[in-house]
């Protein structure tokens, strides 16, 4: 199947008891057994329920895995992975990354005593030199959280299994999406998504996703969602699975409106920098190019005026991007990383990588972009 046809079918099949084209809300906690352990394949909701089945087997199809794991949120998902770790493991990542994901590593496992390093992935190298023989996984983001880095996922992934072929690498594709690039294709061995974003696509729920290609490494993660719970619930699922079969007609919107806007802020006389993978003056334009199919719908950018008051005069301003936490939904929102998305990072931290107070963060929505523009233009005008 092409991706356009997973979307829609992969992994699916009507409902065997209907006929039912979209899986019913199984809104059920329990299912009823004949004699104790005999029962049609579902036992308890925490450890499998079909609603959630279903999507999973979506999840797996779009980013061409053989298993994939629904949780109740991103975080959720990422802890998942995390827990496969042990005391004195050590974890490389990238140097800008979604604030929850640095609070996450930082705040929760570091103190629990795993070691994390955070690297400029722009270069393969900072990654293999970073490898020791602790070293259990690299996470990488592609395009990052706000600043649209690219690492070159292909060229990290084969560099890192020549150094030691069990070290696991991990994408976060939530800025991507399956629809621009698959990772495990690109001999990753789990993709995470916070599906809260592209994959539901319409702001209407919490979830996290995870997609693997081994069938050993689905059990240990299949175990840790089952053993501590963090799953995704019926009705969630039904709604996630519901946005994944439009994803590719959003994201070719989300990419020609990403790509409008991109050009429109690099020729404004207010704007400073504009921070997106498709302008060809981004220092890894060549690598995205290569790597992903289009560009995506995230857009950051800074004014000249560096002022709070000019920043948060244009943030408070915008009437179709909504000031908002979140992203990758149909609406277009605006974001302020340093005290929303990403105030959880230490001032330091932020300002070493480039999220000054003066960073705007554009979730580049599917609406008419010739209104997208003129919102732009009045709020940059105030
Ligand atoms: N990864 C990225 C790139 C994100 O942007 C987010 C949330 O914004 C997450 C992970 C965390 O996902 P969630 O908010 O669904 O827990």
């Amino acid at each position: 199947m092409k991706f356009n046809t997973k979307t829609i079918h992969g992994g699916q099949q009507n409902d065997p008891s209907t006929g039912a084209v979209m899986p019913p809300i199984y809104q059920t906690s329990t299912y009823a057994q004949s004699s104790p352990g005999k029962h049609k394949g579902y036992a308890y909701s925490r450890t499998e329920n079909p609603t959630r089945t279903a999507l999973e087997n979506s999840f797996a199809a779009i980013e061409n895995g053989t298993h994939g794991l629904a949780f109740s949120s991103g975080l959720a998902a990422i802890d998942c992975v995390l827990r496969m770790l042990n005391p004195g493991d050590e974890v490389i990542a990238g140097d800008d990354l979604y604030g929850g994901t640095y609070r996450i590593f930082t705040r929760m496992f570091q103190k629990k005593g795993l070691k994390f390093s955070f690297v400029d992935m722009n270069s393969v190298e900072n990654v293999t030199n970073a490898i020791t023989e602790k070293t259990k996984l690299i996470w990488i983001e592609t395009p990052t959280n706000p600043l649209m880095k690219i690492a070159d996922i292909e060229a990290i992934t084969k560099a890192v299994k020549k150094v030691n072929s069990v070290i696991l690498i991990g994408v976060d594709n939530t800025f991507a999406t399956p629809y621009l690039q698959q990772p495990l294709a690109l001999g990753v061995d789990i993709v995470m998504h916070s599906a809260t974003k592209y994959l539901g696509g319409h702001s209407d729920l919490v979830m996290g996703a995870l997609m693997v290609k081994d069938v050993k490494l689905a059990e240990e993660l299949h175990f840790i969602q089952f053993a501590a719970g963090a799953i995704a619930g019926p009705m969630d699922s039904f709604l996630a699975l519901r946005g994944i079969k439009t994803l590719h007609l959003r994201m070719q919107r989300h990419c020609e409106n990403g790509r409008a806007v991109a050009a429109y802020l690099v020729k404004h006389p207010k704007v400073k920098e504009v921070y997106y993978p498709g302008l060809e003056n981004h220092p890894s334009y060549e690598v995205a190019k290569k790597q992903m199919k289009d560009f995506g719908g995230m857009v950051s950018f800074k004014l000249k005026d560096e002022s709070q008051k000019a920043t948060f005069t244009f943030l408070e301003n915008t009437k179709i991007f909504t000031l908002a936490e979140s992203l990758g939904g149909v609406e277009s929102l605006v974001n302020h990383p340093a005290t929303m998305t990403h105030a959880s990072i230490p001032e330091q931290e932020r300002l070493k990588t480039g999220i000054t107070d003066s960073l705007i963060r554009l979730s580049v929505g599917i609406e008419a972009i010739e209104d997208l523009l003129k919102d732009l233009e009045q709020a940059l005008g105030k």
